[in-house]
C-alpha cells in the first residue's frame, strides 16, 4: 500500500468527523467564520502553524521542511451554496437555505488531511509547503484577495482538487491548458414606455423588444464566433411587467456569456450591447448594458499536470488517471491561482452508478473519497519537495 494511504488512516476518523461537522453547519462566501473554526481545532491538534483571517475567513498553513528548497501551494475551498438540502439525506445540513453542494466540505476536510501527511514527512522536505483554505469560491472569487494577501508569493507550482460527480470513484482527471471556461455575466435593461395593454401604439412596448433581444442573440455565436473556438451565450433571467393589461415600462434581462479564448470573451459582449441597443432604437426604445467579467479561463501549466497525473497514479493507481481531451464551460476561481503560478487542477471521482450532480438539492458522496483528495495532493508536494 501507499505510505500516505496507509499514514491516512490514523487521521480518518477524525478528518471524517470533520467533514460531517462542516456539512451540518454550511456558511456562504466570506462567512466561513465557524467552518475556519473547526479546521483550526484539527489543525491544533496536529500542531501545525497557521495564519487565520486571510481575506476575512481564509487559513495559511506553512509546514517547513528540514532543508531549504521551492515552495508548493496546496488549495481548498471552504463555501456552502445558498439552497436547501434534501431531507432524506443521513448526513445534512442544519442550516436552512444552506448546503454543501459542491464538495467544497470536502476539499477542506482533504486539506486538512494533507496537512496531517506533510506535517508528519516534514523530516523530507526541501523546501516548504503552504497549504491555503480560501473563502467564497462559489461567485465571489475568494482566491483573489488570498493572492493580494501575498498566498502566492514564492510559490513554484500550485495544486488544487475537485471532487467530481461525473467521474467514477478512485479515477482521476487531469488537463493540459485550458481546463474551465470565463464564467462573465450581463444584465440588459430595457427602457421603453408604458401604459395601457389596450393601446399599444401609445406605449413603447419593452416585452416585445426583450423578446427579439433573446431570439437574435442566439445568432452571436453561431454567426459572430469562429465555429472552432467554444462559447456560450445564455439567459437566465426576464423581469418585466405587473399585470395582464399593463404595457411596463422596463425588462431585465440578466445571463451569462463562457469562453475559453479572450479574443471570443471580448467580442460576445460588444456584439450582444451593439445587437440589443440596435433593436431598441429600431422600437423607439433603448437598453441599458452592463458586463461583469468573472474569473478568467482555468490554464493549467503542462509541467505542473503531468507532475499531479505522475503523484495521483501513486494513490489511485497506474490506468486510473486520466487526461482529459475537451475543458468544460463552468468556472472555477482557482483559476486566479493558475494565472500567476503553475498549476494543475484535479478532478477527483466520486460517481458510483450514476452521475452526482453537483449545485443539486440531492447531491451526495462517500467520505472515502476524502483519501484519494487529501493524500493525492499531499504525494504532489511530497514528490516536487524530495525529487
Ligand atoms: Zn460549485
Ligand atoms: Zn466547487
Amino acid at each position: 500500500m501507499n505510505s500516505l494511504i496507509n499514514q491516512a488512516q490514523k487521521y480518518y476518523p477524525a478528518i471524517k468527523a470533520l467533514r460531517h461537522a462542516i456539512h451540518e453547519e454550511p456558511e456562504l462566501g466570506f462567512e466561513e467564520f465557524k467552518t475556519a473554526e473547526k479546521v483550526k481545532t484539527f489543525l491544533d491538534s496536529i500542531g501545525v502553524e497557521y495564519v487565520d483571517g486571510v481575506a476575512k475567513t481564509g487559513l495559511i498553513v506553512t509546514i517547513k521542511g528540514k532543508f531549504p528548497g521551492k515552495t508548493i501551494l496546496l488549495r481548498a475551498d471552504m463555501d456552502a451554496l445558498a439552497m436547501d438540502e434534501d431531507p432524506q439525506h443521513a448526513l445534512k445540513s442544519k442550516i436552512k437555505g444552506k448546503m454543501h453542494a459542491c464538495g467544497h466540505d470536502g476539499h477542506t476536510a482533504g486539506l486538512c488531511l494533507a496537512a496531517a501527511l506533510l506535517h508528519e514527512n516534514k523530516a523530507l522536505l526541501h523546501g516548504e509547503v503552504r497549504l491555503m483554505f480560501q473563502p467564497a469560491e462559489e461567485t465571489l472569487g475568494g482566491a483573489q484577495p488570498m493572492i493580494e494577501a501575498g498566498v502566492t508569493q514564492g510559490v513554484d507550482m500550485a495544486f488544487g482538487a475537485h471532487l467530481w460527480g461525473s467521474l467514477e470513484e478512485n479515477h482521476v482527471q487531469v488537463k493540459v491548458g485550458a481546463m474551465m471556461a470565463a464564467p462573465d455575466a450581463f444584465k440588459l435593461v430595457v427602457k421603453g414606455k408604458g401604459g395601457h395593454g389596450a393601446m399599444p401604439h401609445m406605449c413603447i412596448d419593452p416585452i416585445v423588444i426583450a423578446s427579439s433581444i433573446v431570439v437574435n442573440a442566439q445568432s452571436i455565436v453561431s454567426r459572430s464566433v469562429n465555429p472552432l473556438d467554444q462559447a456560450v451565450l445564455t439567459f437566465g433571467q426576464i423581469n418585466g411587467g405587473s399585470a395582464f393589461n399593463v404595457i411596463p415600462n422596463e425588462v431585465t434581462l440578466i445571463g451569462t456569456i463562457r469562453t475559453f479564448s479572450q479574443a471570443v470573451r471580448d467580442l460576445i459582449p460588444t456584439k450582444l450591447e451593439a445587437l440589443a441597443k440596435g433593436i431598441a432604437h429600431a422600437h423607439g426604445g433603448d437598453v441599458e448594458f452592463t458586463y461583469e467579467p468573472k474569473y478568467p479561463v482555468l490554464i493549467n501549466d503542462e509541467e505542473a499536470v503531468h507532475h499531479s497525473a505522475q503523484s495521483f497514479k501513486k494513490i489511485v493507481g497506474e490506468s486510473n488517471v486520466h487526461y482529459l481531451e475537451e475543458p468544460n464551460m463552468g468556472g472555477e476561481d482557482f483559476a486566479y491561482i493558475s494565472q500567476v503560478v503553475p498549476s494543475s487542477f484535479i478532478y477527483v471521482g466520486i460517481k458510483k452508478d450514476q452521475d452526482i450532480i453537483h449545485h443539486h438539492p440531492s447531491f451526495e458522496w462517500d467520505d472515502h473519497n476524502l483519501i484519494p483528495l487529501g493524500c493525492g495532493l499531499a504525494q504532489c508536494a511530497l514528490d516536487a519537495l524530495t525529487e
